[in-house]
């Protein structure tokens, strides 16, 4: 039988109308039975999400300052919804134990997770929904890690003897039973919990745009939402800078292979983007997505018979290493090899690292260039289309960009290009419009 977990982020709670529209799309599928609530967020731009707010409160409480204004506004944004709902559900007691604790210094994930523990009541509450307390079912080791197999086992446990409940996202408990979240926009990844838990058909996770967007709307004007995208896929273009879903999430559903559904709480009917394990399907753009980042540096070594030297590379890595950087790249000729680093990371440790590099390995020549932007071009369908890589490279020298670096991932998902950052949104611009217009 069809289960579904959904989780709704902070836009789709923000005020009393979304909460609306929220109830109508569970309340159209009885399939819709475990609910993941966010704190409310932004109910236009500008506005504060109440997690800021408490955070907020937090800071001020630690430096003695007076909380009373910023705590007022929390207040508010709770009791309005309720007010405007319609719902009788009386908050005093829960406002007044948290603003003690406030004044108390009690600890900070504590005071930010009360924005999904009073969301998720209020929820609950105006669906006629079961509650359950996060802190009862989520759980953290010692080290703060997450613990999944302790979850998995008490939390299925827990929605076996619930048909429908809510669950406020973003946090759970220490062996201690102190609260401890997840990091910001964690929901996400207590949504992909529980529908693991629940053995659900699907998780949809509900937000404020249609799907999973095949390039930064910042860069592209309207790109074209993603269809389908693999999990795999997914964790490429995250890592280089997509956002939508906490990259964490995919983990707990990853392991019992259930699809995401990213759909858009204001346009309910649209289909929205499915995030599935795999997929035959191919889509016609023969890319799935591109994402990128800027603030890169290069060091580069060079050394005649480099690559007669057993060990040469190790030796290098193991600099970077003691200097706790980790690199993203490693692209090497036969005399030449380049790390490819963080130059915010860099900066401090780049005199030492040169200084380690030269001791390990005495090159010839070494030295840092910056400014070095970096693209993904993501895609299962490239691993069958020819020419992917001549199409990505005739559209960079068309555009009259110079490519300073090229990796090609061994999966054959994806290619990364490395430019000029004064050459970035061009280059993206270039790649998009060879491959989607
Ligand atoms: N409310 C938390 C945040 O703003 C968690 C979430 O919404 O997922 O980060």
């Amino acid at each position: 039988m069809s289960l579904k977990v959904l989780k709704f982020g902070g836009s789709s709670l923000a005020d009393a109308n979304q909460f609306k529209k929220v109830a109508e799309i569970i309340k159209s599928e009885p399939e819709r039975r475990y609910i993941v609530a966010s704190a409310p967020g932004k109910r236009k731009s500008g506005d504060t999400k109440v997690t800021d707010l408490l955070y907020k409160c937090y800071e001020l409480a630690a430096n003695e300052e007076d909380i009373t204004e910023v705590f007022n506004e929390i207040k508010s944004r709770y009791t309005d919804i309720i007010r405007d709902l319609k719902i009788d559900l009386d908050l005093n007691d829960i406002f007044e134990k948290i603003q003690m604790s406030m004044l108390h210094n009690s600890g900070r994930d504590y005071i930010a997770s009360r924005g999904e523990y009073i969301n998720g009541l209020i929820l609950a509450k105006y669906l006629g929904f079961n509650f359950i307390d996060a802190k009862k079912v989520i759980f953290f080791n010692e080290d703060g890690t997450f613990n999944s197999e302790k979850t998995n086992d008490v939390l299925s446990e827990y929605l076996s003897r619930h048909q429908y409940a809510v669950i406020p996202g973003f946090y759970g408990s220490m062996p201690n039973g102190t609260i401890k979240t997840f990091t910001r926009g964690g929901s996400d990844i207590t949504g992909s919990i529980v529908a693991r838990a629940a053995r659900a058909t699907v998780y949809e996770n509900w937000t404020d745009v249609s799907g999973f967007l095949m390039a930064d709307p910042r860069c592209i004007s309207n790109p074209k939402v993603i269809d389908t995208i693999t999990y795999k896929e997914l964790r490429e273009l995250s890592y280089m800078g997509a956002t939508v879903l906490h990259e964490d999430a995919i983990f707990p559903v990853r392991y019992s292979k259930i699809p995401i559904n990213i759909k858009n709480t204001n346009k309910p009917s649209d289909r929205g983007t499915f995030i599935v394990p795999e997929t035959d399907e191919i889509s016609d753009t023969v890319i799935t997505g591109i994402a990128g980042k800027t603030g890169f540096s290069t060091i580069n070594i060079e050394k005649d018979m480099m690559n007669a030297e057993l060990g040469f590379g190790r030796r290098v890595l193991q600099v970077i290493e003691e200097n706790n950087l980790s690199f993203e790249h490693f692209p090497s000729g036969i005399d030449t090899m380049s790390v490819i680093v963080p130059t915010k990371e860099l900066h401090n440790k780049r005199a030492d690292i040169t200084a380690g590099i030269c001791k390990a390995v005495d090159p010839e020549n070494i030295f840092v260039e910056e400014n070095l932007a970096l693209i993904a071009i993501v895609g299962r369908g490239m691993i069958k289309a020819k020419g992917t890589a001549a199409r990505i490279f005739t559209a960079l020298a068309n555009s009259g960009v110079n490519i300073r670096m090229i990796d090609q991932g061994s999966s054959e998902l994806n290619i990364i290009v490395g430019v000029d950052s004064n050459d970035y949104i061009t280059a993206l611009k270039a790649i998009y419009n060879e491959f989607v217009k």
